[in-house]
């Protein structure tokens, strides 16, 4: 088959047609699939071929095509579909990992991921070491001859930093530990991850993919040979499938995606350049932003900031009097939905981190995360300002 550019395989690729030759992708809501014989139905549980299915904890031909059109997106050999983006980071570690092993991590993380690396494998008998992911200094000297994995946000969540994937993943290899990257602030319109040298590469689909706050979902994208023998295993057994509902909606999603992503990412930009410099806040982080520490190698690993920016409002009284008086931008805790949404991320995402590590990580009692939609952009930046003089 030819070899398709991002935006065509976003609408295309993985299409699996019925017999009646329907042109928007079929839900199949089934969770099961008959066998003609007995002797099928043990030949199935043998080795199932390309277009057979077991069980939709398995998989399904829904999940199938979402699973196929994502990795031909992101330049993945395969996917794996899961029920949540948690799903996907916790199967991604939890199946390559075992006591005794060690994991470097950079430590601007999620919440959740934080947990799952500090509380769970921790648990199990996993030694992680937390770092500075933007100090390849810090990477160096972190990572040794029996290091796993090595664990990143490529860009972090709520701080914006920027991780260079082919830097550190030239760290990572040099000992043959497997880079996993939860990608979702990168997205995969700006993601060259795959060429960049990451290993395994983890989607929120929740996120931008649906990209209309409806329904949660992940994926995790690696080699074929990573995939079926490593995560397909683990996942089918534990039970973190995606629905096939929720993949005809990732389906769908991912056909506007990049379209959206774009106009998000453009609007963030004017966003960030009209409050940057204003005097009330104490400061705009945008990667898309020359005064972005790590703009350069946004620039060079992504060719633009992506749809979330954050402001400091200086203190936490400030940020919750800002957020009261906003009309258009919604309070919530989602990103990379078509509505423009505002986090407090000490109060609300990281609210459960000591004032120690919320001041390490820099979630300062002002933070505000933004996450920019779909609406006009006058409109959001007016709303913003309007707000901000009110303080
Ligand atoms: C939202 C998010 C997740 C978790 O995804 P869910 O779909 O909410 O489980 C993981 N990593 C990052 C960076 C996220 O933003």
């Amino acid at each position: 088959m030819k070899t398709w550019k991002k935006r065509t395989n976003a609408v295309h690729a993985g299409i699996r047609r019925s017999q009646y030759n329907e042109v928007s992708e079929a839900i199949y809501l089934t969770q099961g699939f008959v066998y003609d014989t007995a002797e099928d139905a043990e030949a199935r549980f043998i080795k199932a071929g390309e277009d057979e299915f077991i069980y939709a904890r398995y998989g399904n031909p829904t999940v199938a095509m979402f699973e196929d059109r994502i990795a031909a997106l992101e330049g993945a050999e395969a996917g794996f579909a899961t029920a949540s983006g948690m799903a996907a980071v916790n199967g991604a570690l939890t199946s390559i990992l075992k006591a005794g092993d060690h994991v470097v991590s950079a430590r601007a993380l999620f919440g959740s991921c934080l947990y799952i690396l500090e509380e769970i494998l921790t648990r199990y008998g996993v030694e992680v070491t937390f770092v500075d992911g933007t100090d390849l200094a810090a990477w160096q000297a972190a990572i040794r001859p029996d290091t796993k994995v090595v664990f990143f946000e490529s860009i972090s969540n709520p701080t914006l930093e920027v991780i260079d994937i082919a830097e550190v993943s030239k760290l990572a290899h040099a000992v043959d530990a497997t880079v996993v990257v939860d990608n979702v602030f990168a997205t995969p319109v700006y993601s060259k991850a795959v060429a960049q040298g990451a290993d395994v590469i983890i989607y929120s689909a929740t996120k931008h993919i649906d990209g209309q706050g409806r329904a949660l979902g992940g994926v995790i994208l690696g080699t074929e040979d990573f995939i079926r023998k490593t995560v397909e295993p683990y996942m089918k057994h534990t039970g973190g499938a995606m629905s096939p509902f929720t993949a005809w909606i990732m389906l769908k999603g991912l056909e506007t995606m990049d379209l959206r992503v774009r106009a998000q990412t453009a609007t963030a930009l004017y966003v960030a350049q009209g409050l940057e410099g204003d005097g009330t806040l104490s400061s705009v982080i945008y990667p898309g932003l020359a005064s972005h520490p790590q703009h350069s190698l946004t620039n060079a690993q992504m060719g633009a900031g992506g749809t979330v920016l954050a402001i400091d409002a200086g203190t936490q009284e400030a940020a919750f009097k800002l957020l009261n008086a906003l009309d258009i931008w919604t309070i919530s805790n989602n990103l990379g939905d078509a509505k423009s949404i505002v986090t407090h991320p000490a109060t609300t995402t990281h609210q459960r981190l000591s004032d120690d590590t919320k001041a390490m990580l820099g979630i300062t009692p002002g933070l505000l995360r933004l996450s920019v939609g779909l609406e006009d952009c006058d409109d959001l930046l007016d709303d913003l300002r309007d707000a901000i003089n009110g303080l």
